[in-house]
């Protein structure tokens, strides 16, 4: 039998059997990979925490035939705090359910793990969540080959142009001469804020004061990840 550590945050947990759980494990070694967990639903399971989602920490994992079973876990986070409101509860879901979509297995991608990581860690902060869900799309759409770029025509590359589109199908956002039947326009006011979003970092995003567009933009971003990527499910809680 193999074993092996990795350190994963859990995106999303099924009931299996009377008292296990299967377990979507995101890791930074190898990308996504399921594995089981016995007993936690138990009253006295002492690695209940571990099948918990947004547990993030050491997992132990034992393989057998290509199946990887947990058998033991150091927790380094929780993230529990998450379920105390709401919004940042469900940002938190919309995150974990774009890494679920994006993230591969066998696949390492730090970006994306840290980016998760990170972004989870300001939910917890006292900053409007959606603003914090909204710069994690954005960076998360770069990091899978999608990433919208909002000073020049993605197509043409002119910088000179009076309105921008985002282009539901070939991706990117695209000046007026480039539009096809896809091209949804963008209001001044919210290409204005996705400037502002992209330009400034995670850590310092809370300096932006753009709730009242914040729907509007994600709204676009759900609209652009479903016909290029996939539709996440999680985010009509939101809007
Ligand atoms: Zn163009």
């Amino acid at each position: 039998m193999n074993t092996k550590t990795v350190k994963a945050i859990c995106l999303k947990t099924a009931d299996y059997l009377d008292f296990d759980k299967m377990l979507l494990l995101y890791s930074l070694e190898e990308g996504k990979l399921s594995a089981h967990i016995k007993g936690v639903k138990k009253p006295q399971a002492k690695l209940k925490f571990a099948a918990q989602q947004f547990c993030f920490g050491d997992y132990q994992l034992s393989e057998k035939n290509g199946r990887f079973l947990v058998i033991n876990c150091t927790e380094i986070e929780s993230f529990f705090d998450l379920r105390k409101d709401i919004d940042a509860f469900t940002c938190a879901c919309v995150m974990t359910e774009f890494v679920s979509v994006v993230g591969q297995e066998n696949e390492s991608n730090a970006s994306l793990f840290l980016l998760l990581i990170k972004s989870l860690i300001k939910l917890t902060e006292d900053i409007v969540p959606k603003l914090v869900l909204t710069k994690f799309l954005l960076e998360g759409i770069k990091i899978a080959g999608f990433g919208l770029f909002f000073d020049k025509c993605n197509c043409c590359s002119s910088t000179v142009f009076s309105k921008l589109y985002i282009d539901n199908i070939k991706g990117g956002a695209v000046c007026q001469n480039c539009i096809s039947d896809a091209s949804l326009p963008l209001s001044p006011a919210v290409l204005n804020c996705f400037r502002q979003v992209d330009n400034t970092s995670l850590e310092r995003i809370s300096i932006l004061k753009i709730d009242v567009y914040l729907n509007e933009m994600l709204l676009n971003l759900s609209s652009y990840i479903q016909n290029l990527i996939k539709k996440l499910n999680s985010i009509q809680f939101l809007l």
